[in-house]
């Protein structure tokens, strides 16, 4: 019997060890931290055998192949091990993708993957098709494939999970933008990880999609040298002729061969420039899977938006609190600050992940009254705003900077959260960073 190892019994392991177990492989699940009590039972349900907070190697280096969870790096010694003995790395969604035949509707990119995924989730749902949510936002391709299966797919893909996809096809590939972000994984090569997200193209035919975003310098410099086997279907914000969505006249227009779909860009539930984009990335994914254009235009309009992604908490003293703790790079923190219509005060840091802030330094001289920096070591801050910002406060929890944001906000401003930085140094995550910050603000 063909023995396939998991390593990390999460979500996508924990899923994917019961699909391998379903098709009659000989399945074990390691962990090198504590898997968790309903990952357990999933697994025992099943009579998988597992083990946690260890590796033992002599039960891992004999498998034929090995399906590994996006969060171990490539670096990890035990990994390092398994190529050097030539074991195929595989990632949960290239095992899932082997046993079914369901559409795979795909978004990636380095920021607005999740909104995308779950706004296109929306409106195929809303639509009345038989559609499964899946991917990095959250919940196993492979579970579903083996226990819940549906007619077609929306999987959000991180470039960690691209990196170990070689066979999968995806029907439908949205590229929403590439801009730098876990270079720490990637050796420090930005085209590493350039490659890592063109890979939700491989494999595709002239049947498939690529949505993509037209103005992307790195995405469009990439087109000019890559070969995509799948027709086009750019988004813009100023149409060129190849332009299958864009805004002209206040209105979002997507135009394909068979449609014309419009609606004014002000009923689109997504504020904000960025958003616009997602929601015309949205849009062209479900005219392509000929949603109804009435059935596309309520869902765009009544679109809930995703927790902790430019999300407005509460107004106190005429002083707005905005959170987007999910703002964990600087291009993100971008565009938040792009949307603001208001003098700003801006609370960021954490874990550095070699951030270049220059990227953002027009916005903030423009727009933001005072920084506060949140985070246990805010060294590269200072080095880089120092001499560019006067208001500039450190503190070490939310509490602090919510009550040092409360000090320093005007009437009319909007205290932001719009961290550019992993939350790990003082959080448990970003949604632990979000929901503390939203807790503060209550308090205040
Ligand atoms: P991801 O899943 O790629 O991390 P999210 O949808 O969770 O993306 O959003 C992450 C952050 O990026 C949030 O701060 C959000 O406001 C911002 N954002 C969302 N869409 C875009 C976009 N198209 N371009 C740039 N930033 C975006």
């Amino acid at each position: 019997m063909k023995r396939i190892v998991i390593l990390g019994g999460g979500e996508s392991g924990a899923g994917a060890a019961v699909l391998a177990k379903q098709k009659g492989f000989d399945v074990f699940v390691s962990d090198l931290s504590v898997i968790k009590p309903e990952y357990k039972r999933l697994l025992d349900e099943h009579g998988i055998a597992w083990e946690e907070k260890q590796h033992t190697e002599s039960l891992i280096l004999n498998a034929a192949e090995v399906i590994k969870s996006p969060g171990i790096p490539d670096k990890a010694p035990l990994i390092k091990k398994l190529i050097e003995k030539g074991i195929r790395i595989i990632s949960e969604i290239e095992f899932a993708g082997r046993y079914t035949s369901s559409k795979m509707i795909c978004i990636t990119g380095s920021n607005g993957k999740t909104t995308t995924t779950s706004l296109i989730y929306h409106i195929l749902k809303n639509a009345g098709l038989d559609v499964g949510l899946a991917g990095n936002i959250g919940n196993s391709l492979a579970l579903q494939v083996a226990i819940d299966p549906h007619d077609c797919y929306v999987v959000e893909l991180s470039s960690f999970q691209l990196d170990h996809m070689f066979e999968f096809k995806a029907d439908i590939a949205v590229l929403l933008n590439i801009t730098p972000d876990h270079l720490d994984r990637y050796e420090y090569k930005f085209e590493n990880y350039v490659d890592a997200k063109f890979r939700i193209a491989q494999n595709q035919t002239a049947d498939d999609a690529f949505i993509y975003w037209e103005n992307d310098p790195v995405v469009s410099a990439e087109l000019a040298k890559r070969k995509i086997g799948a027709q086009l279907y750019p988004f813009a914000i100023d149409r060129t002729e190849k332009t299958n969505a864009f805004v002209e006249e206040n209105q979002l227009v997507i135009q394909t061969l068979n449609t014309l779909f419009t609606m004014p860009q002000n009923e689109l539930a997504l504020k904000g420039m960025h958003n616009t984009y997602n929601s015309m990335a949205a849009g062209l994914a479900a005219t392509i899977l000929h949603v109804k254009k009435e059935q596309i235009r309520q869902s765009l309009l009544d679109f809930k938006g995703v927790e902790h992604r430019l999300e407005y908490v509460a107004t106190v003293k005429n002083v707005s609190y905005i959170n987007d703790s999910k703002a964990t790079n600087v291009n993100s923190c971008w565009y938040a600050l792009q949307s603001m219509k208001t003098p700003v005060v801006l609370i960021l840091g954490g874990t550095d992940k070699g951030n270049d802030y220059s990227e953002i330094e027009a916005l903030v001289k423009e727009k933001v009254r005072a920084l506060i920096f949140m985070g246990l070591d805010n060294t590269a801050l200072h080095a880089f705003f120092d001499d560019k910002i006067q208001k500039i406060s450190d503190v070490q929890s939310m509490d602090d900077a919510v009550k040092e944001a409360y000090r320093l906000a005007k009437a009319g401003d909007t205290v932001l959260l719009s961290p550019c930085c992993a939350s790990f140094d003082l959080f448990k995550n970003y949604e632990d960073r979000g929901a503390q910050f939203k807790q503060c603000v209550r308090n205040l």
